[in-house]
């Protein structure tokens, strides 16, 4: 009796190639022996795996179609006479089930450079406006006496002789599927399918040197705390003269003396003494962009904030910049002389406000009155 194929991988007769692909690798996914081992399992990986076998290639699927079963028991076309015999096409069944055809032929030597991360230190400054520097990296670069290649010089890379340069031996193996052929990678050349007999005396073969190397960069205004820049292909080279990867740089941005920054705006706080604030004045402060005079009115709280637009960072990849906040903090005189306290004791007398009422200030009103009502909540 003639095996059914079709029904065993769940496809209908008419099944593209792609299809019946896709419903091996599903089912083989399920039921392969790794995954699930008692005996039942592995009896039915084996029949998809037959399934596959006779519906993957179309000369047989023909003749399975015409009639011709190569699996069916004491019969068929004998074309697979012994079921799974030598020959068994293991590594296209190992490619459908992990769904990658594994590398045939020789892998390269050469392979991408590592990423590497420097960190910079950069002062607000140079933050908020740019800066160019010169970074100094340790780093690996292309070997000049190989150029990559990794042989001494006027020799280069022999074929492998135990693969004959294809870096990939193949094997023989028992296994519950039967006798199957697997490939694995040369053991001698490592799979790179040639042997390197004179390493390079400058790189011991790997094609590339550790050196010091100078990096000009430029690093745009508006970058903060903890960005990291990437510069494509200024990373370590490869081995085997394999390309570089990249370079990170990570920002570090150092605390300003003056200076809070909060995205790109800034903030800083000034002192007034209480009679400048009565009276109102102007005093001169530090901005990014040098010393500016700003004006207090008469009569400046403190906790006041004066606002300067555009006196922050500038904006990263976009034009503008954020504003300077600066907070005012009126100073109350502490070290009075007898005449300082007599002529304050005199206002105070003008003023009626020798023993005034608290006051609650409304912002601390509005505290509290959320308080309450969040209380009140529950
Ligand atoms: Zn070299
Ligand atoms: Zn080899």
């Amino acid at each position: 009796m003639a095996n059914d194929y079709y029904g065993t991988l769940g496809v209908r007769r008419d099944a593209g190639p792609d299809e019946i692909k896709k419903a091996y690798r599903r089912l083989a996914r399920e039921l392969h022996p790794d995954v699930n081992p008692d005996p039942e399992t592995q009896e039915k990986f084996k029949e998809i795996t037959q399934a596959y076998e006779v519906l993957s290639d179309p000369k047989k699927r023909e003749m399975y179609d015409l009639g011709a079963d190569p699996f069916a028991p004491g019969g068929g076309a004998g074309a697979g006479a012994g079921g799974f015999g030598a020959g068994f096409p293991f590594s296209d069944i190992m490619d459908a089930f992990f769904g990658t055809a594994s590398a045939r032929g020789p892998r390269s030597r050469a392979r991408r450079g590592r990423n590497a991360t420097l960190r910079v230190e950069l002062d607000l400054t140079e933050t908020a406006f740019g800066t160019t520097r010169e970074l100094s990296i340790d780093t690996a670069v292309v070997c000049d006496t190989c150029h990559g290649e990794g042989s001494a010089p006027g020799s280069h890379p022999e074929t492998c002789d135990m693969c004959q340069g294809r870096g990939e031996v193949q094997q023989v193996q028992r296994s519950f599927l039967g006798q199957v052929m697997t490939s694995r990678p040369c053991p001698q050349c490592g799979g790179f399918g040639s042997m390197i007999r004179n390493p390079c005396p400058e790189c011991s073969g790997d094609g590339r040197v550790r050196t010091r190397r100078t990096v000009k960069v430029k690093i745009p205004a508006g970058v903060e705390n903890g960005i990291h820049i990437q510069l494509a292909g200024e990373g370590e080279v490869g081995p085997g003269g394999g390309p570089p990867g990249d370079l990170f740089l990570e920002i570090v941005e150092k605390p300003h003396p003056i200076f809070e920054r909060e995205g790109d705006d800034l903030h800083c706080t000034v002192g007034i003494p209480m009679t400048a604030a009565a009276l109102g004045t102007s005093v001169t402060v530090e901005t990014l962009d040098g010393a500016e005079e700003i004006d207090i009115k008469p009569g400046t709280q403190s906790g006041e904030v004066i606002r300067l637009y555009g006196r922050g960072v500038r904006h990263l990849n976009e034009s503008g910049r954020g504003d300077l906040h600066i907070h005012v903090n009126v100073e109350t005189p502490t070290k009075l002389d007898e005449e300082q306290e007599a002529l304050l004791r005199n206002l105070a007398a003008l003023r009626g406000e020798e023993r005034p009422p608290g006051k609650f200030a409304p912002g601390q009103r509005g505290v509290f009155s959320r308080l309450r009502d969040v209380f009140n909540q529950h």
